[in-house]
Protein backbone atom coordinates (compact mmCIF):
# COMPACT_ATOMS: atom_id res chain seq x y z
CA UNK A 1 0.00 0.00 0.00
CA UNK A 2 1.58 3.24 -0.85
CA UNK A 3 0.47 6.44 1.13
CA UNK A 4 -2.17 8.95 -0.52
CA UNK A 5 -2.31 12.57 -0.70
CA UNK A 6 -5.74 12.88 -0.02
CA UNK A 7 -8.08 16.41 -0.06
CA UNK A 8 -11.49 15.89 1.79
CA UNK A 9 -14.48 18.51 1.40
CA UNK A 10 -15.76 19.79 4.88
CA UNK A 11 -19.33 21.18 4.81
CA UNK A 12 -21.97 22.52 7.45
CA UNK A 13 -25.35 24.13 7.24
CA UNK A 14 -27.13 23.14 9.99
CA UNK A 15 -26.69 23.97 13.82
CA UNK A 16 -23.31 24.68 15.14
CA UNK A 17 -21.59 25.29 12.23
CA UNK A 18 -18.40 25.85 13.31
CA UNK A 19 -18.52 23.00 16.08
CA UNK A 20 -19.50 20.69 13.46
CA UNK A 21 -16.47 21.43 11.28
CA UNK A 22 -14.60 21.26 14.66
CA UNK A 23 -15.92 18.01 15.89
CA UNK A 24 -15.50 16.35 11.99
CA UNK A 25 -11.66 17.17 12.04
CA UNK A 26 -10.97 16.03 15.47
CA UNK A 27 -12.98 12.46 14.66
CA UNK A 28 -10.71 12.25 11.12
CA UNK A 29 -7.55 12.97 13.13
CA UNK A 30 -8.54 10.03 15.07
CA UNK A 31 -8.71 7.61 12.16
CA UNK A 32 -5.90 5.21 12.66
CA UNK A 33 -3.77 6.11 9.55
CA UNK A 34 -4.88 9.55 8.34
CA UNK A 35 -2.83 12.55 9.04
CA UNK A 36 -3.85 16.04 8.79
CA UNK A 37 -1.19 17.88 6.75
CA UNK A 38 -3.27 21.10 6.09
CA UNK A 39 -6.36 22.63 6.41
CA UNK A 40 -7.92 25.75 4.18
CA UNK A 41 -9.61 28.71 5.68
CA UNK A 42 -13.38 28.30 6.16
CA UNK A 43 -15.96 29.71 3.69
CA UNK A 44 -19.04 31.28 3.71
CA UNK A 45 -20.92 29.71 0.99
CA UNK A 46 -24.52 30.34 -0.12
CA UNK A 47 -26.08 26.88 -0.87
CA UNK A 48 -27.39 26.44 -4.34
CA UNK A 49 -30.09 23.81 -5.54
CA UNK A 50 -32.40 24.58 -2.67
CA UNK A 51 -31.93 28.67 -1.82
CA UNK A 52 -34.53 27.99 1.51
CA UNK A 53 -31.72 27.10 3.84
CA UNK A 54 -28.95 28.11 5.90
CA UNK A 55 -25.72 29.18 4.57
CA UNK A 56 -22.60 26.38 4.59
CA UNK A 57 -19.77 26.45 5.88
CA UNK A 58 -16.99 24.94 3.99
CA UNK A 59 -13.75 23.88 4.90
CA UNK A 60 -11.03 21.83 3.20
CA UNK A 61 -8.22 19.89 4.20
CA UNK A 62 -5.23 17.70 2.75
CA UNK A 63 -4.64 14.48 4.56
CA UNK A 64 -1.81 11.75 4.15
CA UNK A 65 -3.33 7.94 4.16
CA UNK A 66 -2.65 4.20 3.77
CA UNK A 67 -6.66 4.06 3.40
CA UNK A 68 -7.82 3.23 0.22
CA UNK A 69 -10.40 5.23 -1.37
CA UNK A 70 -13.26 2.74 -0.26
CA UNK A 71 -11.65 2.34 3.34
CA UNK A 72 -11.23 6.06 4.03
CA UNK A 73 -15.01 6.69 2.74
CA UNK A 74 -16.00 4.24 4.97
CA UNK A 75 -14.91 6.12 7.75
CA UNK A 76 -15.99 9.47 6.70
CA UNK A 77 -19.54 7.48 6.28
CA UNK A 78 -19.06 6.52 10.02
CA UNK A 79 -18.38 10.14 11.11
CA UNK A 80 -21.60 11.52 9.38
CA UNK A 81 -23.56 8.83 11.02
CA UNK A 82 -21.83 9.48 14.57
CA UNK A 83 -22.60 13.13 14.19
CA UNK A 84 -26.71 12.62 13.54
CA UNK A 85 -26.54 13.62 9.99
CA UNK A 86 -29.77 13.35 8.43
CA UNK A 87 -30.22 12.33 4.82
CA UNK A 88 -33.08 14.06 3.76
CA UNK A 89 -32.81 15.90 -0.12
CA UNK A 90 -29.94 15.81 -2.03
CA UNK A 91 -28.80 19.34 -1.85
CA UNK A 92 -30.93 19.99 1.33
CA UNK A 93 -29.30 21.00 4.93
CA UNK A 94 -26.80 19.15 6.52
CA UNK A 95 -25.20 19.48 9.80
CA UNK A 96 -22.26 17.72 8.10
CA UNK A 97 -20.62 16.96 4.57
CA UNK A 98 -17.52 14.61 3.89
CA UNK A 99 -16.21 14.40 0.69
CA UNK A 100 -13.36 12.58 -0.67
CA UNK A 101 -12.15 15.27 -3.23
CA UNK A 102 -9.26 13.68 -4.71
CA UNK A 103 -7.31 10.88 -3.41
CA UNK A 104 -3.69 11.02 -5.65
CA UNK A 105 -3.65 11.45 -8.61
CA UNK A 106 -6.03 8.63 -9.05
CA UNK A 107 -9.57 8.62 -10.96
CA UNK A 108 -12.11 6.57 -9.52
CA UNK A 109 -16.06 5.96 -10.80
CA UNK A 110 -18.36 3.73 -9.33
CA UNK A 111 -21.72 4.46 -8.67
CA UNK A 112 -21.02 5.49 -4.75
CA UNK A 113 -17.64 6.96 -5.11
CA UNK A 114 -16.47 8.71 -7.91
CA UNK A 115 -12.84 10.68 -7.35
CA UNK A 116 -12.40 13.48 -8.17
CA UNK A 117 -15.76 14.16 -7.35
CA UNK A 118 -18.50 15.70 -9.31
CA UNK A 119 -18.36 18.99 -8.54
CA UNK A 120 -14.98 19.62 -7.60
CA UNK A 121 -14.79 21.33 -10.57
CA UNK A 122 -17.20 23.57 -10.68
CA UNK A 123 -18.07 24.64 -7.10
CA UNK A 124 -16.35 27.96 -6.21
CA UNK A 125 -16.18 26.15 -2.37
CA UNK A 126 -14.39 23.73 -3.76
CA UNK A 127 -12.19 25.31 -5.94
CA UNK A 128 -11.22 27.87 -3.73
CA UNK A 129 -10.13 26.29 -0.46
CA UNK A 130 -8.30 23.69 -2.63
CA UNK A 131 -6.27 26.28 -4.23
CA UNK A 132 -5.67 28.41 -1.37
CA UNK A 133 -3.92 25.03 0.21
CA UNK A 134 -2.06 24.23 -3.10
CA UNK A 135 -1.75 25.92 -6.45
CA UNK A 136 -0.18 23.26 -8.20
CA UNK A 137 -3.20 20.41 -8.28
CA UNK A 138 -3.97 19.11 -11.40
CA UNK A 139 -6.79 17.01 -11.78
CA UNK A 140 -6.53 13.45 -13.24
CA UNK A 141 -9.76 13.64 -15.18
CA UNK A 142 -9.32 16.97 -16.86
CA UNK A 143 -5.69 17.48 -16.96
CA UNK A 144 -6.43 20.53 -15.96
CA UNK A 145 -4.49 23.30 -13.27
CA UNK A 146 -6.92 24.05 -10.52
CA UNK A 147 -5.99 27.86 -11.65
CA UNK A 148 -6.80 27.37 -15.00
CA UNK A 149 -10.10 25.57 -13.85
CA UNK A 150 -10.82 28.43 -11.32
CA UNK A 151 -10.54 31.40 -13.44
CA UNK A 152 -12.90 29.05 -15.98
CA UNK A 153 -15.37 29.02 -12.67
CA UNK A 154 -15.05 32.92 -11.36
CA UNK A 155 -16.25 33.69 -15.56
CA UNK A 156 -19.63 32.26 -14.61
CA UNK A 157 -22.39 34.43 -13.88
CA UNK A 158 -24.45 32.06 -11.82
CA UNK A 159 -21.64 31.58 -9.33
CA UNK A 160 -22.82 32.49 -5.84
CA UNK A 161 -20.47 34.41 -3.92
CA UNK A 162 -18.30 33.21 -1.41
CA UNK A 163 -16.47 34.69 1.66
CA UNK A 164 -13.65 34.59 4.07
CA UNK A 165 -14.03 34.54 7.89
CA UNK A 166 -10.70 36.04 9.23
P1 LIG B 1 -23.41 15.46 -1.86
O1 LIG B 1 -22.14 15.37 -1.07
O2 LIG B 1 -23.21 15.25 -3.33
O3 LIG B 1 -24.20 16.67 -1.56
P2 LIG B 1 -24.25 13.24 -0.22
O4 LIG B 1 -23.25 13.69 0.79
O5 LIG B 1 -25.64 12.96 0.25
O6 LIG B 1 -24.33 14.24 -1.43
O7 LIG B 1 -23.61 11.96 -0.89
C1 LIG B 1 -24.36 11.02 -1.56
C2 LIG B 1 -23.44 9.85 -1.94
O8 LIG B 1 -22.33 10.32 -2.67
C3 LIG B 1 -22.79 9.08 -0.81
O9 LIG B 1 -23.63 8.07 -0.34
C4 LIG B 1 -21.54 8.50 -1.48
O10 LIG B 1 -21.64 7.11 -1.71
C5 LIG B 1 -21.50 9.21 -2.81
N1 LIG B 1 -20.18 9.64 -3.24
C6 LIG B 1 -19.72 9.49 -4.51
N2 LIG B 1 -18.50 9.97 -4.65
C7 LIG B 1 -18.13 10.44 -3.43
C8 LIG B 1 -16.95 11.06 -2.94
N3 LIG B 1 -15.89 11.28 -3.74
N4 LIG B 1 -16.92 11.44 -1.63
C9 LIG B 1 -18.00 11.23 -0.84
N5 LIG B 1 -19.14 10.63 -1.23
C10 LIG B 1 -19.22 10.25 -2.53
MG1 LIG C 1 -21.32 14.22 0.48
Amino acid sequence: MKQREVYIGLGSNMGDRDANLQAALNLIRDIIDVQIKDMSSIYITEPWGNKNQEDFLNQVIRIETYLSARELLEELQKIEIKMGRQRTEHWGPRNIDLDILLYGNEIVDFPDLKIPHPYAQQRLFVLIPLEEINSEIVFPDSGMGIREVLIRVLGREDENLIKRID
